[in-house]
């Protein structure tokens, strides 16, 4: 569901640099997209595609890149990445076990509840920063 307003914002966002830059057409496009976003690839790379036709970025080559998640604790300096914070959060949670044994992760569909639950697995504060993979851009153009 959110690929498709994602990709818009990158299309968006293209369309207007090439407008600035003065960019008639592009041949690839490079979009990194951060681990905690939880992209479904097939679905962006086809919103994207559907969203370019019939404006100038038609025929552009979508290239994606994942970029992992790091937590970093702001008391004790600990680093710790997605899975890591996964399994504190299911641990904090304990309700995560469908029946079928599917388990969701729950940094997908609580980010807000993550930001406020997740501790730091070292120290146990609080106080902590994604430093990584936490958004989406557009980090290369090839003209
Ligand atoms: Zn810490």
């Amino acid at each position: 569901m959110h690929e498709w307003s994602l990709a818009d914002a990158v299309v968006r966002s293209l369309l207007g640099f090439m407008a600035s830059e003065g960019l008639s057409s592009i041949k690839e496009v490079e979009v990194t997209w951060g681990e905690i976003l939880e992209l479904d690839t097939g679905i962006f790379e086809q919103a994207f595609y559907e969203l370019s036709k019939g404006t100038p970025l038609e025929g552009a080559k979508l290239v994606l890149k994942e970029e992992k998640a790091y937590f970093k604790c702001n008391s004790c300096g600990a680093e710790w990445d997605f899975k890591t914070a996964d399994e504190i959060l299911s641990r904090e949670f304990e309700i995560l076990e469908e029946p079928a044994g599917v388990k969701e992760s729950p940094l997908h569909f609580l980010p807000d509840l993550a930001r406020t639950l997740l501790r730091c697995p070292k120290c146990g504060s609080r106080d902590f920063d994604l430093i990584s993979g936490k958004d989406l851009r557009v980090s290369k153009v090839v003209a």
